[in-house]
């Protein structure tokens, strides 16, 4: 893939990429579960039918092309509706996860111009006391709610066939907001074009979507990473996308991928790390399974193990952000090399850069930067000018991740800027630590932060959430936690202090925030 072949046609709408499919009454575009075991199957006819009728409804309240609308919709087939409704108008998606509250939804609200919301009956409480609301237009799904408009009787009378706006590739499709785990969320702008170029990157590299794949991506509308893999990889792939509405369950999931056959899946390493950890792995078989990719945070060597092991299947990394696409992975067809992960896709300009934008040697740790020519690089973050500058190094985007690279290119992820710790003039990663311990078949998850420290500046500290039925009060398990690290890892790295949590603070999609972890060891000073 050469960078020319991820840039898209000038004049360009996203929304073709899904209704290419949807000429036959036959091919099936989403296989939908919830907790009660109610079950429906939505051809790609269907779902384009009522993404014209719900477009209709969006223009004929006066929403127009360019406008921003909100939308707050949990895992069911009117999310996908809404968003080709959206897209095929030239209307620009603000992506909002059911889980964000009052606060949140003021703070998109103001800094996003936004002029409509489309909610779910059961988050449309949430956006009463939201500033300004009464002058948007509003559109509810699943139950009516006065002052709204009820979505799915409108869209009843409405026609089925809308045409699809001219947009130019460069024109706003969605205004994403990154996960907040390191501060306030940031408005991401990507254009029709970045939808372009995710698609032809992610789903024939990463994921390895075929057209007759069935395709389980468990990421929540809301999230980035649901319009990089449940909406346009699977959908712009014409494969046949299995949505699950119900809470994670490590049990549950696994039970389903056998049950529905599943194909590709794409989880995230905690959904991976929690499914390793069940004890009788061998009532599963997974043997439809082909491709299992994670994103999202680092993926721990112990679940790539069991999974092997246990499934003969290899999950692979991908390393990506709300800014750009995914960047660098494990594709179907290369080798992997546990706790790497992996290689620059073709076609993004990725590299390791020194503080003088200089490419880094192998083994040397720096920034994670993107070059600025890059299609799937975003435009800019929503009416901050100065913020996206600082971004900048010379003409590379910096991520605020650091890593390495070996002498076969691959590449190592350090961890995020500010997570990185500095004891007694080591650098340290959290991630390698992290890594070694959630292999001791106690611990069930840990973060790994700095705690400044008189004499070496800082220490590392763990922090460490015991598998069930594990008692903190056990004899010597500090030191065999610490010993355990020091035969994996080069011995400097072992925490010298450990201290047992019962959860760790993560974002609503489930990072975890070692930010508030390591603030807390500050105050403690
Ligand atoms: P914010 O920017 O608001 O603090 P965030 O960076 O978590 O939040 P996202 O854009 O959702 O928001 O996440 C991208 C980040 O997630 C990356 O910069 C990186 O730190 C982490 N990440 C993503 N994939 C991987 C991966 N495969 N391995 C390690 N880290 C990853
Ligand atoms: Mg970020």
């Amino acid at each position: 893939m050469r960078r020319e072949d991820l840039i898209a046609p000038q004049i360009y709408n996203i929304a073709e990429e899904v209704e290419k499919y949807a000429q036959g009454p036959r091919k099936v575009a989403l296989i939908w579960e919830d907790k009660e075991g109610k079950h429906r199957e939505v051809t790609y006819q269907e779902l384009m039918k009522n993404a014209n009728r719900t477009g209709n409804v969006f223009l004929k309240s006066g929403l127009k092309k360019g406008d921003i609308i909100l939308v707050m919709v949990p895992r069911i087939v009117e999310a996908y509706e809404v968003y080709l409704a959206a897209l095929k108008c030239g209307i620009v998606i603000l992506p909002s996860s059911e889980m964000l509250r009052t606060k949140d939804l003021d703070y998109r609200v103001q800094a996003g111009d936004v002029k409509g919301v489309v909610s779910h009956y059961s988050c449309a409480g949430q956006f009463k006391n939201v500033r300004g609301i009464e002058a948007l237009k509003k559109f509810v799904i699943g139950k009516p709610e006065p002052g709204w408009t009820f979505l799915d009787e409108a869209k009843e009378t409405a026609s089925d066939q809308l045409e699809t706006a001219k947009t130019s590739k460069d024109d706003m499709a969605f205004l994403s907001y990154t996960s907040g785990t390191t501060g306030n969320p940031k408005g991401v702008v990507h254009s029709h074009g970045w939808g372009y170029s995710h698609l032809r990157t992610a789903a024939p590299n990463w994921l390895g979507i075929r057209e007759d794949d069935r395709v389980w991506a468990t990421a929540a509308p809301g999230w980035q990473k649901w319009v990089w893999s449940p909406f346009l990889s699977v959908l712009g792939s014409g494969a046949a996308g299995f949505v699950y509405n119900g809470r994670f369950d490590p049990e549950k999931y696994l039970s389903l991928l056998d049950e529905y056959k599943i194909n590709v899946l794409c989880c995230t390493p905690t959904e991976y790390r929690l499914m390793a950890k069940v004890d009788d792995l061998s009532h599963y078989h997974l043997e439809h399974l082909r491709s299992a990719v994670s994103a999202g945070e680092p993926l721990n060597r112990e679940v790539i193990e069991v999974f092997k092991k246990h499934f003969g299947i290899k999950i692979r990394d991908g390393y990506g952000q709300t800014e750009n696409t995914l960047l660098i992975g494990i594709s179907i067809d290369m080798d992997l090399r546990p706790g790497s992960m992996g290689k620059p896709f073709p076609g993004n300009q990725v590299e390791i850069i020194n503080e003088d934008g200089e490419p880094c040697k192998p083994g040397e740790v720096g920034d994670i930067a993107v070059h600025k020519d890059t299609p799937a690089l975003f435009k800019y973050y929503y009416k901050e000018p100065e913020r996206t500058a600082q971004q900048y190094r010379g003409d590379y985007y910096i991520t605020g991740d650091r890593a390495r690279k070996d002498e076969d290119g691959y590449y190592w992820f350090e961890g995020r800027r500010d997570d990185i710790i500095i004891s007694s003039g080591y650098t340290i990663g959290p991630f390698e630590v992290e890594d070694a311990l959630v292999k001791h078949p106690y611990v069930k998850e840990c973060a790994v932060v700095a705690s400044p420290h008189e004499i070496r500046g800082n220490i590392v500290k763990a922090f460490v959430v015991l598998k069930e039925g594990i008692s903190e009060d056990m004899p010597g398990l500090v030191k065999e936690l610490q010993n355990h690290v020091k035969q994996l890892t080069a011995p400097y790295k072992y925490p010298r202090a450990i201290e047992f949590i019962k959860e760790l603070p993560k974002t609503a999609s489930g990072k975890i925030r070692r930010v508030e972890l390591r603030r807390q060891e500050l105050d403690r000073m």
